[in-house]
């Protein structure tokens, strides 16, 4: 007969493999937010929004000393002065903790709030390979009333990509012009090699008709737009981590080794500007994300 005390050798050992996993899980978090991928509000939203996440298990002493500059002097202090006890988790916080902590936060780190007034402009930004371009087109397909600008670029098309369809193909003369007759409402330099930018007509048309446009651009874009047109909406696609950044860009395929690694580079840099965006939206799925970006164009 089996020993009713001890669970069978297979759910010891699956037990012991989910908890190696949940530890993994939690390290790779812990990872993103000490390397500021993540800002310290974004682990927290997530272990609220899904307390049985790997987030909402983290130890609330775990999650403050990843954040860069604290310690475990630190830490006890903070957590002293805001009556949170050692031992909780994030998704155990009680109400009045949580709305503490994210105070804390917010004073520390500050993210910018959403404007009360925004116009139908919106631009989606992003480190590279975090799934801009297909959230975009997944957003084009399903949501035709949505005019997604084109931009114009000096880079060479790669195989499939139609001119006039996914970006107007102009060599350098060309795109000096445009800049010259300010026919750009942005333009900038990616990657340090070719230059993109968004042509300001066709999105004032379709302003014009009452119609939602979505620019999938870069950040010294959205920088330029948000200088621009103050009113325009800011969305900051996250990945769900860096690691899994680091495989969607090496699972692409198109880039050589050093044009990879100059894209990650950017891409870090890029990712420590997210709390200057009015929202912030991870990229974990494509239909959810996208769902979620067209509710905040409207
Ligand atoms: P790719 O060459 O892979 O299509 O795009 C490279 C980068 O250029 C992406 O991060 C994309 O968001 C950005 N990009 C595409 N169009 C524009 C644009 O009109 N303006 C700016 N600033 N960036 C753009």
């Amino acid at each position: 007969m089996a020993d009713r005390q001890s669970p069978p050798e297979v759910d010891r050992v699956a037990a012991s493999r989910r908890a190696v996993a949940a530890r993994r899980e939690r390290a790779s978090l812990k990872r993103d937010v000490s390397t500021r991928v993540i800002s310290p509000q974004e682990l927290l939203r997530r272990a609220l929004a899904e307390p049985a996440s790997a987030a909402g298990a983290m130890r609330v002493t775990e999650f403050l000393t990843s954040i860069p500059a604290i310690g475990e002097g630190k830490r006890d202090r903070i957590l002293a002065d805001l009556g949170i006890s050692p031992v909780k988790r994030l998704a155990g916080l009680g109400a009045r903790q949580r709305v503490a902590l994210q105070e804390f936060l917010d004073r520390r780190w500050p993210e910018i709030a959403p404007r009360a007034s925004r116009s139908r402009l919106v631009v989606l930004a992003g480190p590279t390979a975090v799934g801009k371009g297909t959230v975009a087109a997944h957003i084009k397909q399903r949501h035709p009333e949505i005019h997604l600008s084109v931009s114009a670029t000096t880079r060479q098309p790669r195989p499939g990509e139609i001119d006039g369809v996914h970006y107007f193909f102009v060599d350098d003369a060309q795109f000096d012009r445009l800049i010259d007759s300010g026919a750009l409402l942005e333009h900038a330099t990616v990657h340090n090699r070719h230059r993109y930018g968004t042509p300001r007509e066709p999105i004032d048309r379709a302003l014009s008709e009452g119609k939602t446009v979505l620019l999938e651009i870069d950040l010294q874009g959205a920088r330029q737009v948000r200088a621009a047109e103050p009113a325009a909406t800011l969305v900051f696609l996250l990945p769900p981590s860096w690691d899994e950044l680091v495989q969607r860009l090496v699972g692409r395929g198109t880039e050589g080794e050093e044009e990879r690694a100059r894209r990650l580079r950017t891409a870090r840099v890029e990712l420590s500007a997210q709390g200057e965006f009015d929202y912030r939206v991870v990229n974990d799925e494509v239909d959810r994300a996208a769902d979620e970006v067209v509710s905040l164009a409207r």
